[in-house]
């Protein structure tokens, strides 16, 4: 009965950011509730990680 409740009416999560802390939270949540749903909300256009950026710059890495 309680596993049908949480499926019918899932926990919602609203995450403000979409880099190292926000994708992590995600992660985190999905793991612990995955039948939750998750928003997430970004300035950025595209999810990235700034660790890689240099790899990136310097060709090796397409994306
Ligand atoms: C070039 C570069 C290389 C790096 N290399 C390393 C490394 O090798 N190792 C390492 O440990 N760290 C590295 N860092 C640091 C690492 O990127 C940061 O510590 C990490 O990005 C912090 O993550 P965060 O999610 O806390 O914040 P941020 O990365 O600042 O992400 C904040 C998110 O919130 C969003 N946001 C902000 N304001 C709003 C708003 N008002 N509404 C909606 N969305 C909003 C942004 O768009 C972004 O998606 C590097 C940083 C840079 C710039």
């Amino acid at each position: 009965m309680k596993n049908l409740i949480k499926k019918l009416h899932p926990n919602k999560y609203l995450i403000i950011g979409a880099n190292a802390a926000g994708i992590n939270a995600a992660k985190t949540l999905r793991r612990l509730d995955s039948n939750s749903r998750i928003t997430i909300i970004s300035k950025d256009k595209s999810v990235y990680s700034r660790c890689m950026l240099h790899r990136v710059l310097d060709g090796r890495c397409t994306s």
